[in-house]
């Protein structure tokens, strides 16, 4: 079983090259956003507490991402080969309980953390044009986008050194047409 993290700023084209991914290597996809999403629009205890948050452009709490995953990764069918995880982990706590949670499934271990880089005016740029095909609520306003990118800045970016130190950093560049980051992508893929 292979463990892809998919990473990166929002609006970076995590859920773009996940598909992709997918579709390719026959993979699991985990968007820890789309299934808070799938939970508020379904009017769920846990989508009432996520939608708070996430309309604040904050996080929602590790324990509820925690139990998230344990379950998506439980419910995988048999014959899986691998699992993409596109916005998870998002802190250092989060990569840390992570990292238990494959040792304790049996001293499994992530393949790569698959990092698309892009810069932050790019990023609202992007996000803004997604705002008006998707609708999503928190790419509404530009006070939340810039607090998500605040937000990636100090809770996220801290993984690239957690990841490098443990060599499993791959960087993309994102700015890149969605064709070429999904080869550069596969390259590193086929290659470790
Ligand atoms: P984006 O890639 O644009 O940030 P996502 O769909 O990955 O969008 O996430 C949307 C929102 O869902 C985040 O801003 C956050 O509030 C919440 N969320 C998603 N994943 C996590 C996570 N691993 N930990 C905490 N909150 C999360």
């Amino acid at each position: 079983m292979k463990y892809y993290i998919l990473f990166g700023p929002p609006g970076a084209g995590k859920g773009t090259q996940s598909l992709l991914l997918t579709e390719k290597y026959n993979f699991i996809h985990i968007s820890t956003g789309q299934l808070l999403r799938d939970e508020i629009a379904n009017g769920t205890k846990i989508g009432q507490i996520a939608k708070e948050v996430i309309d604040k452009g904050k996080f929602v709490e590790d324990q509820l991402i925690l139990e998230i995953i344990d379950k998506q990764i439980c419910r995988a069918p048999q014959g899986t080969k691998g699992f993409i995880f596109d916005g998870f982990p998002r802190t250092i706590s989060q990569a840390s309980a992570f990292d238990k949670i494959l040792t304790d499934y049996g001293n499994k271990e992530i393949n790569a953390v698959l990092s698309l880089e892009v810069a932050d005016e790019l990023i609202v740029e992007r996000i803004q044009k997604r705002a008006r095909i998707e609708g999503r609520e928190d790419d509404s306003s530009i006070e939340t986008i810039l607090r998500r990118i605040k937000t990636y800045h100090s809770k996220t970016e801290p993984l690239i050194a957690y990841y490098k130190e443990r060599g499993k950093y791959y960087p993309v560049r994102g700015e890149l047409s969605v064709e070429e980051i999904f080869n550069n992508i596969c390259k590193i893929i086929d290659k470790i």
